[in-house]
């Protein structure tokens, strides 16, 4: 009987679920999303790859000028995350001088591609 009436119940009130992707929740400010990086700011200096846990960030070539605390360096590297390696730790993202590297405010990002890259 109570099952009935709950049943009634639920009939009767809004859905719990919200009609996503179309409506989405609020992420908070704290929230790791994935991983991107802004490549006119960052100076190529491996600090993200070195503090990396998972070791997932390869530098990779990628020669560039970019302008740093008023001088312009001669870049030669930068790096590439395995996306669905990462552990979304933030640990890059603390340690890059310039906040090239950053996890993004955003909770999509899965897929079937193993191999998905970010440069
Ligand atoms: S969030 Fe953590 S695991 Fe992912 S790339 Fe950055 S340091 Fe590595
Ligand atoms: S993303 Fe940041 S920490 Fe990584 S190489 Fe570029 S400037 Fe350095």
């Amino acid at each position: 009987m109570s099952v009935l009436r709950e049943m009634i119940g639920n009939f009767f009130s809004r859905p719990v679920t919200i009609r996503y992707p179309w409506i989405k929740v609020p992420i908070p400010d704290t929230f790791r999303g994935r991983v991107a990086n802004t490549d006119e700011l960052c100076i190529g200096c491996s600090k993200c790859s070195l503090v990396c846990p998972a070791q997932v960030i390869t530098m990779i070539d990628g020669p560039r000028d970019v302008v740093f605390k008023g001088k312009t360096l001669a870049r030669k590297k930068r790096p590439q995350v395995d996306l669905y390696k990462c552990i979304r730790c933030g640990l890059c993202e603390r340690h890059c001088p310039t906040g090239s590297i950053h996890l993004e405010h955003v909770h999509a990002g899965t897929g079937t591609d193993r191999d998905v890259r970010v440069t």
